[in-house]
């Protein structure tokens, strides 16, 4: 353990700790472990509060490589659960998901969640839509049935979480350090982040974006009436759409400008070259 703990985060942890028991119930919780910095926390502070849960890591196959095999290392008490589709094979069939398409959402992460109270480790700090919730969230959504969220650090924050973790020592993520410094962990190039943090995370782990213009190439070619073949001559073009959040009609227009434009050489250059 390091030194010591500030006054306020030693008021945190206690409030977490007796929100996590008056959680308790018959049966026990579903944690959601995705191996970020904040599932770290809620996983020890659970273990800490003597509660009976079971964690779980849904494996979206699209994470940070070596996700994985740190938790099977660091925190062998998750249970790993394997979807039966990949985010790939999603694409392939549905297209491209986004921020009003949480198709994979729903399938990788979401379904061990359905009809279950689930400690999650969300922090209200991290988004506008969450500035309202409660630490016991009811999920309103249809098919959720009856979902009821538990986030014992939804008021923490982003320095609350490391200086936890530094005080208990807990292992976490390589990608949070040098040469990566990634400031998220979760499914690479999620559509829910800003088109940089996109970017960002393809350059980085270009493997996937090869991958993801394979499935959507597939895609276009069993669906050729949708709009991405309607759109789009390629994989590439439709990759290039998707993490440049640009509308219609500035992409047509940059196909016929003067100069040219050619998806498969920029993406190339500027992602699939650090394979
Ligand atoms: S890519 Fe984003 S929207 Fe899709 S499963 Fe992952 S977190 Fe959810």
């Amino acid at each position: 353990m390091s030194e010591s703990i500030s006054w306020e985060l030693y008021l945190k942890i206690r409030q977490a700790i007796n929100f996590l028991r008056s959680m308790e119930s018959g049966k026990p919780l579903n944690l959601g472990f995705s191996g970020g910095k904040d599932s770290v926390v809620i996983l020890h502070l659970a273990e800490h509060s003597g509660i009976k849960f079971n964690a779980i890591y849904a494996n979206t196959t699209v994470d940070p490589p070596g996700t994985i095999s740190f938790i099977k290392k660091n925190y062998p008490q998750v249970r790993i659960m394997h979807p039966e589709k990949s985010f790939f094979k999603l694409i392939e069939e549905k297209g491209f998901p986004s921020r009003l398409r949480r198709f994979c959402c729903e399938v990788l992460k979401e379904r061990y969640g359905i009809g279950k109270r689930s400690i999650e480790g969300m922090r209200a700090s991290e988004s506008r839509n969450r500035k309202d919730y409660e630490p016991e969230q009811c999920d309103a959504r249809k098919w959720m049935r009856g979902a009821i969220h538990i986030l014992p650090i939804l008021g923490w924050t982003e320095d609350d979480v490391w200086e936890y973790i530094r005080y208990y020592e807990l292992p976490y993520s390589k990608y949070y350090d040098a040469p990566y410094k990634l400031n998220r962990h979760g499914c690479v190039g999620c559509p829910l982040c800003n088109y940089k943090q996109m970017q960002l995370e393809f350059k980085m782990f270009p493997g996937y974006a090869k991958r993801i213009i394979v499935a959507v190439e597939r895609y276009m070619n069993t669906h050729p009436n949708g709009f991405l073949a309607c759109n789009f001559a390629d994989g590439y073009e439709a990759f290039y759409y998707y993490i440049n959040e640009m509308p219609i009609a500035e992409f047509h227009e940059k196909k016929r400008s003067l100069f040219g434009f050619n998806a498969q050489e920029i993406i190339q250059r500027e992602i699939l070259n650090q394979l």
